[in-house]
């Protein structure tokens, strides 16, 4: 028998990330600016990143060096254990073999701390010492704030109104780490008075929220903005998680048929699946990867391949991705690190390639799947990594109505310690799916911007 947990030394951390655009077939097309809708330069960008972010967000170099000064706190949680699922297996009876690696074990509870420790660290090198940024259920702006209480960084939170309402533990872990958190949209930006004054109830969205941090950063020298996902270099910092699983797969004398991972602007997918991508490129392996969505925000499985805004202001660069629309409003789902009406650009013209696929999941299906792997696991998951669990064991299914050994590897991107209140509304029988109309699909589509 085989172990549970597959472990690596300190020493075997990557000390490179994996920049995809090196070998992708084609890369996306190039952002545009928001006004002028030319290509943006680096000196557009400079007003809210540092130079060596914007570097990383263009380059072709296939590794990057992870400064010393990362890897050092990378070493607080990484290496993140990989582990057999082998009570779930036998709870579904397949003969699929079952891995996840989990990123859960961060001491901000997810895989955001990845990036978020690097973007910290490029801006303090650059004399910044302030930084904005939104967050959705609130894990990302935890991920932040730790980052930047570690170098010393003063940072500001503009958390989406219905999470800052539904999820007040995570405002509490930012406010501990240091932060600053207001609900947005606020009074204190342009941006967030505008949607306050044609609907004072606004639940408000990550769109709105990226409008008034953005907003903030651009009127301050002192200040930079930092985001969570969907831009190159996150997806850049993140592959951390996959170059890791491909050593302790190795170790474990196994590869994956199939690899899954949730997906909202496409980090914490990015991060597991680019390294499989490579083999998959250069080496010609035969995996399958899998990005999981919900079905109520199914921006790859049923958005537009276009030109759209990261934000409801108009003011982030344009973006060539899968969309739903920038002005599209998500239902207030469990799953708020997954309500994004864009993805990443790198992940969208991938898909667009057929290098990768894309499925979606209602919210019911997914706390089924997730308390499954709770009893089996012992691991209580994000609502967000239940989507990549609940995946799997469609999968893990699927190989068991076709007797094939099949052998599985999800990213478990999360823990959903501060998500209970949802897991009670599940159990009491007062979770409801919000398959999205489609009526509301193309009236949010019909006003994508002109280019
Ligand atoms: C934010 C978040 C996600 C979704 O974001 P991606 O950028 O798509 O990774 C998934 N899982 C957890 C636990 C998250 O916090």
């Amino acid at each position: 028998m085989s172990d549970v947990k597959i472990l690596l030394t300190e020493k075997e951390m990557p000390e490179k990330w994996y920049n995809i655009m090196a070998d992708m077939p084609n890369l996306p097309k190039p952002p545009l600016h928001p006004a002028t809708k030319q290509p943006v330069g680096p000196e557009d960008l400079s007003a809210i990143f540092p130079m060596e972010l914007i570097k990383q967000e263009v380059t072709q170099e296939r590794w990057i060096e992870i400064p010393d000064e990362v890897r050092e706190i990378y070493r607080l949680w990484r290496p993140s254990p990989l582990c057999r699922a082998r009570r779930l297996e036998k709870a579904l009876d397949t003969p699929a073999k079952i891995y996840y690696k989990y990123e859960g074990a961060s001491p901000a509870g997810s895989h955001k701390l990845n990036t978020a420790v690097p973007q910290a660290y490029f801006n303090k090198q650059e004399g910044i010492n302030r930084l904005t940024t939104e967050t959705g259920a609130g894990q990302w702006g935890v991920a932040l704030s730790q980052a930047c209480n570690f170098f010393g960084m003063e940072c500001k939170v503009y958390m989406v109104k219905v999470s800052y309402d539904q999820k007040p533990y995570r405002r509490s872990m930012m406010q501990i780490y240091g932060s600053t958190v207001v609900a947005s949209p606020s009074d204190e930006t342009e941006a967030g008075r505008k949607v306050l004054a044609a609907d004072p109830e606004s639940p408000g969205s990550l769109g709105i929220a990226i409008s008034e941090a953005v907003e903030v950063a651009a009127q301050r020298d002192d200040t930079n903005y930092a985001l969570g996902s969907v831009l190159n270099h996150v997806m850049l910092h993140q592959t951390v998680i996959g170059l890791e699983a491909k050593e302790q797969m190795a170790k474990a004398g196994d590869y994956p048929d199939i690899v899954i991972a949730c997906c909202g602007g496409g980090s914490n997918f990015s991060g597991m699946a680019f390294p499989f991508v490579y083999d998959k490129l250069v080496q010609g392996a035969k995996v399958r990867l899998i990005a999981a969505e919900p079905s109520s925000c199914p921006t790859l499985t049923r958005g537009q391949f276009a030109y759209d805004f990261g934000d409801v202001a108009g003011l982030t660069p344009l973006l060539y991705m899968y969309t739903l629309g920038s002005e599209f409003m998500p239902p207030s789902i469990h799953s708020g690190g997954l309500r994004y009406h864009g993805d990443s650009p790198l992940v969208s013209q991938l898909l667009h390639d057929g290098i990768i696929e894309a499925t979606s999941l209602d919210q019911t299906s997914i706390f089924k799947g997730a308390i499954l792997f709770a009893r089996c696991e012992g691991v209580v998951p994000a609502p967000e990594s239940s989507h990549a669990i609940q995946c799997a064991i469609n999968e893990a299914l699927a190989a068991k109505e076709a007797g094939e050994a099949r052998t599985i590897l999800f990213n478990l991107s999360g823990h959903g310690l501060l998500d209970l209140p949802s897991y009670d509304k599940y159990m009491a029988g007062k979770m409801e799916d919000y398959p999205l109309p489609e009526e509301i699909l193309s009236s949010a589509l019909k006003n994508l911007p002109k280019i």
